[in-house]
């Protein structure tokens, strides 16, 4: 039923960069014949997921949206995907994405537009728009994103869908793509909470694999949305972010988000305000790190060991000059402007102005964080200060693109977990989204509040 789906609308909606229709009808038989042999299977077995490109699948492309990795197909599966197999959902494909994850809108995937199912004229989000646009037009049940600096949580606000981003090291990174490691973290999108928390179980815990991943087991997700979805919220003490609200925020998301602060007071949680001072310079200091860990990560798309290869069109074949041929026709401008970005403000000289004290920025933004949640057990706000903006609309200009991720940023600087859920429409009968955050290790109290709010 998903392939006719996304034979009918996936034309239109460009969600998928890969559709991996015989493997997927092959596990989805395999699951049935199991279930019918009476075989006890993992609860999602048999639902099919779509996979953020970005994550490598073995036998299967995998671009991260970038024509330098156009026709590699890798040799293994990222720990995640090789959890999905072995639990039996059939992944139906690759969805499409900003290059390397770097945008908010999509727009800067190196293979065209993803529209947002609720008006094809508009982005659905970025990086991971494809992922979330894939579970608003069901074509996908489930997705996996990835999230450094809110690619999952804004795609899902603006598409109407909920989107997780898991506490820093909870969920393998091994077999993702790097954008900037300190930061990255792959997570769930999903039409419900409940859904994500079966999800983030599946996918989540211990990798010997990923030198961060965190050793202990993960807090019962599932059971903390079960409980969540009972509307009690009693004893459960909520801070409004002062700085990640009202000025700056579109009217109607101002709106849809205090009234479901009404719905927290309502289900017995106590609201307060608390105010995270340094979140004025998170955009700031992100725009910096990111660059910097970006530009060391990407280095390894020389021409050599992957995807694309461009000789130069003249003179001798060097390795340096193959590299500078490959890296000018395979990277898009977005990339090429982060490269150049991130190696500047590495480079000896400049390294303390600009890493280093943006790393200095961190640590007040992480002391912000400690200092809210010795007060409150979670933060809430908007997840992005507007409804999806028309393809085309901040295109040329990057600042006004880097704005969108205003709330969704601090969370990956402090490595804690957060979700966006779907918090009815904007006056412009567009979807909003409803961020919540926890501590680190702490994801249970996403679902019990993020279910709450169903
Ligand atoms: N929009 C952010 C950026 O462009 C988020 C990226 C992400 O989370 N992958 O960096």
């Amino acid at each position: 039923a998903y392939l006719d789906r996304i034979a009918a609308v996936d034309g239109s909606v460009h969600a998928y960069l890969h559709v991996n229709a015989d493997e997927a009808l092959a596990t989805a038989r395999d699951v049935d014949a199991r279930r019918a042999a009476g075989e006890e299977l993992h609860p999602l077995a048999g639902v099919p997921i779509a996979v953020k490109d970005v994550v490598v699948t073995q036998g299967m492309p995998s671009t991260a949206g970038s024509k330098i990795l156009e026709g590699w197909v890798p040799p293994y599966d990222a720990t995640l995907v090789e959890k999905i197999r072995e639990a039996g959902l059939p992944i139906l494909g690759k969805t499409n994405m900003d290059e390397f994850a770097m945008g908010s809108s999509t727009e800067h995937s190196a293979y065209g537009n993803t529209h947002n199912p609720w008006d094809l004229e508009r982005i659905p989000g970025g990086s991971g728009g494809g992922s979330a646009a894939a579970v608003a037009a069901f074509t996908a049940p489930l997705a996996i994103g990835t999230d450094t600096g809110g690619s999952i949580r804004q795609p899902g606000a603006v598409t109407g869908t909920v989107g997780v981003k898991p506490t820093y090291g909870g969920v393998s990174r091994y077999g993702l793509i790097a954008l900037a490691s300190s930061l990255d973290q792959a997570g769930p999108v999903t039409r419900t909470v409940l859904d994500s928390a079966l999800l983030h179980e599946l996918i989540g815990g211990h990798d010997p694999r990923d030198s961060t991943s965190i050793p202990e087991p993960l807090p019962p997700l599932v059971e903390a949305a079960k409980q969540g979805a009972l509307g009690d919220l009693s004893g459960v003490k909520v801070g409004v972010v002062s700085q990640l609200q009202g000025e700056g925020y579109q009217a109607g998301v101002q709106t849809r988000f205090e009234e479901s602060l009404d719905l927290l007071r309502q289900a017995g949680a106590e609201v307060v305000e608390v105010s995270c001072p340094h979140f004025e310079y998170a955009l700031a200091a992100y725009y910096l790190i990111l660059p910097a860990e970006a530009s060391s990560n990407l280095a390894k798309f020389d021409g050599m060991r992957f995807g694309l290869r461009v000789e130069p069109e003249e003179g001798p074949v060097t390795a340096e000059r193959v590299m500078a041929a490959t890296r000018g026709a395979g990277f898009g401008d977005e990339v090429k402007r982060r490269v150049i970005l991130g190696t500047y403000a590495l480079s000896a000289g400049y390294y303390d102005a600009y890493y280093g004290s943006a790393q200095k920025v961190r640590t007040l933004i992480q002391r912000d964080f400690d200092e809210a949640f010795a007060q409150v057990d979670v933060l809430v706000s908007p997840t992005a200060p507007t409804t999806a903006f028309k393809l085309g609309e901040k295109l040329d200009d990057p600042l006004a693109m880097y704005l969108n991720d205003v709330a969704t940023i601090p969370a990956n600087l402090a490595g804690i977990p957060g979700i966006s859920v779907p918090n009815g429409l904007s006056d412009d009968g567009l979807p909003v989204g409803f961020q919540v955050l926890a501590p680190a290790k702490a994801d249970d109290r996403l679902y019990r509040v993020g279910a709450a709010l169903e």
